[in-house]
Formats: C-alpha cells, structure tokens, sequence
C-alpha cells in the first residue's frame, strides 16, 4: 500500500515511512492512495471474531507487506489485552434502538488508546528492524499526551517528551502522565497555553536542527495516519455487534480534529453499511458552521467543559477536504493557503455532497451538562461531557429510529468530574481499580518557559543518545 499526500507535491510513502513521518513535505497529510473494499460477505464471515482478530482484518490491506501478518497479529493481540474489558469495546444501551460504544475501556481512559497503545508497538517494530532511533514530541490538552505516554513507555528506541500548559490541565490528566515512570518519558510543563507547547511542537518538527542529526522527531497526532487507521476498526466492530453488515448503522461522535469521525467515513468507503455520520462539535463549531453554511472560518477558541475538543482548525478535515475535491492535492494546498488567512468556502456541488455524508451540530456547556443530568436521572449511567455532546447530538439529528444509532463513548466520566459536578449530579465518578491510586503516585515533571530555545535544550540534552 502506497500513501500519498493531500497537497500533492510530497514524495509517496510506503507504510513504514508514513508511520515515522507526521506532516508530508509539501505541508499536507497522507492518505492511502486507494481503500481496500470489503464485500457484505465477507463482512459477515466476521462476526463472532475477536476485536483483535477483526483488527487484523480491517488493518491488514494498509499494513500489507511492511510487517509480517504473524507479526501483525501478534502486536493486535497485546495492544487489546490491555484493555479493562473483555469485549475491548462494549455497547451500552441508552434507549430503543440507541447505545454508547464505550471506547473508554483503556489504560488512559480515552479512546486514544485504541490507536496510541498499536502505535507505539508498531514504531518499536519498525524501529528496531531497521536500528534507528526517534524522538516522539507532542503537546497536549489532556487526553493524547497521557495515551501516547502509556503507548510508549516500553518502546526501547523511542524518547516521548510531551508538553502540557502548566497548570492548565485537569489534575487527573497531568497525573496520568507525570506518574508513569520510566527513563525515556519526559514531561515538560511550560509556562504559557496550549497554543503556546503546538507552536513548539510545530516549529520543532519545521527545522529538527536542534537534534543535531542523530535522532528525528515522529509525531503521535492525529495527523499520524496510522491512529486513523486503528479507529476504523471499532465501527465494524459495533456494526457486527447489532446485526450489520445486514441493517446498516447511524454513528454519532464528538469531534475536535476530525479525526475519530473521519475514520467512520472511511469505514463506510470499505463497504460498511453506515446511514449515517453525525459530527458532534462544542462551541468551537468550526466544522458545525462549515457543514450548515459553508463556510470554513477560524474563530477564537473557547474553553469548554469538554477539554479535548477544544481547536479552532480541524487538521484532519484536510483529509476530507482532499476527497471532496476529486483527490487533486493542488486544489487543497490553494484553498488551505487561502484558508490560513481568512474565510473560504468550496463550490456549492461539493459542499452539497458533504452535506450528504455528515450531519453536524454544536452543544454549548449548559446543554452538556442537561444532557449528562437527564440520562443519569433515566438509567443512572454517567456520561463524560465528551460522550454527552455526542448523544445529545445523536438525538438531535437522528433521521430513522429504524437504525441503530451508536455514539461513540471517546472519555470515561471519571476523567472530567467537573463537569459531572456542575450538572448538579451528587454522584462522583470514581475511577477504575487499576488507577485507584493514581493521587498517591509519585510526579515527575519539568517545569520550563514559554521559550522554544529553553525546550528544544531540554529534550538535546535529555534523550537517550546510545
Ligand atoms: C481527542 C478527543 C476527542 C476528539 O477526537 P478527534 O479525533 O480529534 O475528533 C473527543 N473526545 C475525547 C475524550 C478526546 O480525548
């Protein structure tokens, strides 16, 4: 399998080179150059399989030959095991016909780690076969920097430094990642926001000279194909879960970056049956404003009381983007560049044509919190704000109840007890046995300015150079 980039002018890579890689040369973000497509037969000789098992046959045409399959199934096997739950992603029910996929079932407590815990062990696989080093940098609003810390932390030939506002993020988050211990993991609180540790993240990955040529970053974002990759899995495996490939299924799902949902679109491009695609969004609508008026419009962020959909720019949608455009990379680049700079919408046909893959709706603070009240008052089930966005939307924009409605749980509760608190709820979500005692684990971390020099010293002089 070949991947090419969204803005055309990027070399294509093999499925090795775009594990280690994160933005393409020419800006843009690679994608395969063509989807596997899996027959409704074929789908259905599925059922009854493990997730591990059903993770190998939906990843395995993008892997292809860079890992052997015993291999393969072998890094599927460990990544899932690790999961608090037998079935890996068990379904909820909510009311008729309507469930929550509880993606929450991992050793952080959010989704990522679906994706992040297979990550890791894929770049230690490639890495060591090939005898080479990098030098995982990321900046964080919570929930990925604790996931790709967890994903990680055995990886022999990987140093992880991730970078957090300092104190800006939720108690339980810095402490899922301050406490895991282990010599290649780096936790670097700066002194500025979030918008302040991406930058640095960004301009690092911009000129690496910093490094001094013995090691290289990869970036474990979104914008690293293989997390898409891994996310695909999970709609097959609800879809198998209630009775597809045979009746077809409506997702919805809380979105930031666009990277969950568009992995959704992918898997209804391999021959899911998926009726529908809602985009659960927070006051920071970009996406929700793009899909009812196209238009494509940068505003200020928003603190919400859901953290991990904080963005003003979804870089995944470029991924989208690319597809809606007759896959031509020069068409992205001109509308992104533009974009960059001011408002900017796409022909009325293709905008339409979104219109008909996803429906979309924005869920201010107050309606989160009504929504985590009102299910917990029904079936005394707590949401976590994230999930309550997207069942709220889910309910919203449902078409038919005929169809199964799936919201993708993406956080536990007990990871955002704030905003269980200000839904006036008088029940605190506790957290889970294997991280009980997480406020009594030692913390390590550094604490630096807002300096990208001070930084880029910091993680020279701390990897492992062996
Ligand atoms: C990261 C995250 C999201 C957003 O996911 P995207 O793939 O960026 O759209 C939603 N909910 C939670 C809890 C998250 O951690």
């Amino acid at each position: 399998m070949r991947y090419i980039s969204t803005r055309g002018e990027a070399p294509a890579l093999g499925f090795e080179d775009v594990l280690l890689t994160g933005l393409a040369t020419d800006g843009g973000l690679y994608v395969p150059e063509s989807l596997p497509h899996f027959s409704l037969e074929e789908i259905r000789s599925w059922r009854g399989l493990s997730y591990s098992e059903l993770a190998f046959n939906v990843m395995h045409p993008f892997v292809d030959d860079a890992i052997p399959a015993e291999d393969f199934r072998r890094m599927l096997d460990e990544t899932y095991a690790v999961f608090a739950h037998k079935a890996v992603a068990p379904l909820v029910q909510l009311d008729t016909n309507e469930w929550v996929m509880e993606l929450f079932r991992g050793p952080t407590l959010a989704f990522k780690d679906f994706a992040l815990q297979l990550l890791g062990r894929l770049l230690d696989y490639v890495l060591e076969k090939r005898q080479q080093h990098v030098v995982i940098m990321g900046a964080t609003s919570g929930d990925t920097g604790s996931a790709a810390i967890e994903g990680c932390r055995r990886c022999e030939h990987v140093d992880i430094f991730i970078l957090h506002p300092y104190q800006r993020v939720s108690e339980v988050q810095r402490r899922q990642m301050t406490t895991v211990q282990g010599d290649n993991i780096h936790n670097i609180a700066v002194r500025g926001n979030f918008d302040d540790c991406q930058r640095m993240v960004k301009e690092s990955f911009g000129n690496q000279s910093f490094l001094g040529g013995k090691t290289q970053l990869a970036a474990v974002n979104s914008i690293n194909w293989a997390r898409i990759m891994a996310q695909i899995v999970y709609y097959f495996h609800a879809s198998l879960a209630l009775g597809g490939p045979d009746r077809s299924m409506a997702f919805s799902v809380p979105t930031g970056n666009f990277g969950d949902i568009f992995a959704g679109y992918l898997a209804k491009k391999m021959g899911l049956p998926i009726s529908q695609l809602v985009i659960a969004t927070n006051r920071n609508d970009i996406l929700h404003r793009f899909m009812s008026g196209n238009k494509y419009e940068q505003h200020q962020l928003e603190h919400t009381l859901s953290p991990s959909m904080d963005i003003m720019v979804s870089s995944n949608f470029e991924r989208l983007l690319f597809d809606l455009h007759g896959r031509d990379g020069l068409a992205v680049k001109t509308l992104l560049e533009k974009a960059s700079k001011g408002p900017v919408s796409i022909e009325d046909y293709r905008w339409k044509h979104a219109r008909k893959l996803f429906d979309s709706d924005a869920v201010d603070d107050k309606t989160t919190c009504d929504t985590i009240r009102e299910i917990y008052q029904q079936n005394e089930y707590l949401l976590d704000p994230h999930t309550a966005i997207g069942v709220h939307a889910a309910r919203n924009c449902r078409r038919d109840p005929a169809v199964p409605m799936i919201t993708l749980g993406t956080a536990h509760p007990a990871k955002f007890p704030d905003a269980v608190a200000e839904s006036g709820l008088s029940v605190k979500p506790p957290l889970p046995a294997h991280m009980a005692d997480l406020f009594e684990r030692e913390e390590r971390y550094t604490v630096l300015d807002n300096n990208i020099a001070g930084v880029q010293e910091f993680i020279a002089k701390n990897w492992k150079n062996t």
